[in-house]
């Protein structure tokens, strides 16, 4: 990457990443000019679940499709979804059942 100072080509002092992206400290070796810059290229590549904060590939095998969403998938992950689902299944099964014995009450 070219200094935008001087024109010269830098170095990089310090690059560390968290999940797709990566910011590096730049240093010109000409003029002395520091800068910091962020790749973001490859941030669509991943997801995080809104529910269990994990960081997924975006893809439909970690993330239900939802249209509503601008990205076209759920905010929840797979996993996390499944988990609400069940419960809900079970929660109406029980509240079914407790109908079902109040009216033979
Ligand atoms: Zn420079
Ligand atoms: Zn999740």
């Amino acid at each position: 990457m070219k200094c935008p100072e001087c024109g010269k080509s830098s170095r990089v002092v310090d690059s560390r990443s968290r999940y797709s992206e990566v910011t590096r400290r730049r240093e010109c070796r000409k003029c002395g000019a520091r800068w910091t810059t962020t790749e973001t290229g490859n941030r669509d590549a991943f997801k995080r679940c809104t529910r269990c904060r994990q960081v997924w590939p975006r893809s439909d095998t970690f993330y239900s499709a939802d249209k509503r969403n601008a990205d076209g998938l759920h905010s929840w992950c797979k996993p996390c979804f499944s988990k609400y689902d069940s419960r809900r299944k079970t929660e109406r099964r029980v509240a079914l059942a407790r109908i079902r014995r109040s009216e033979a009450a």
